[in-house]
């Protein structure tokens, strides 16, 4: 039987690779995960093995279809969407907040993920993030990422539920994805950038047994 096991703990400052508690409980140690570079943009790699210890330059999404490898993605109001495959050890971790989307990379993710099996086996958890009740956009920035003109400076963007209509504009049945209600700007537990513009971060990780 395939289990993920699933975290997002708070960690060190961005720059620091001091990951705290929040691998002790998941089975895996600071020196077996797969980081990524985050780097905004659309780009996704798998890894393996003998990637372990390593940070991926330059993209935001780490697959895996190799058990027991550990993936770690920081976050801190952006989009942690943890990816699965309902029967074959495949899953993944990606880094989504606003630039990423426009970017397109839930356009990557399922290009790559349906070029091994039907967007429907897969299923998708968009983890704690900044939620509508606090997220404005510039109007620029507002037009990248939404298509459309903002309508006045305070219009909020819900980016769980942008990433959630593109997923199923792109062919993830509805029902597949899970969405988390939590506000990581609200919330005080999390770290929150635009509440604090903190250098801290959470680690969302995830492992495959
Ligand atoms: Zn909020």
């Amino acid at each position: 039987m395939l289990t993920l096991f699933t975290h997002l703990g708070l960690t060190g400052k961005l720059t620091t690779h001091d990951d705290g508690d929040c691998l002790t409980v998941l089975p895996l140690s600071r020196q077996a995960l797969v980081t990524a570079e985050q780097v905004h943009g659309n780009r996704l790699v798998w890894v393996g093995a003998s990637d372990a210890g390593k940070r991926m330059p330059a993209v935001d999404g780490l697959l895996t279809s190799a058990r027991g490898v550990g993936l770690g993605m920081r976050v801190a109001d952006c989009v942690p969407i943890y990816i699965w495959h309902e029967t074959v050890a495949i899953y993944g971790l990606v880094h989504a907040g606003w630039k990423g989307i426009a970017a397109g990379i839930e356009t990557s993710l399922t290009l790559e993920l349906a070029q091994h099996y039907p967007l429907s086996s897969y299923h998708f958890y968009l983890g704690p993030a900044i939620g509508a009740c606090c997220f404005t956009l510039g109007a620029e920035a507002y037009r990248q990422l939404v298509g459309a003109e903002q309508a006045n400076a305070s219009q909020t963007v819900d980016l769980r539920l942008l990433l959630n209509n593109q997923l199923v504009s792109l062919g993830v049945p509805a029902v597949n994805i899970q969405c988390d209600e939590r506000c990581t700007c609200c919330d005080k537990q999390f770290y929150s950038y635009r509440r604090d513009h903190t250098p801290f971060r959470m680690l969302a990780t995830c492992v495959m047994s």
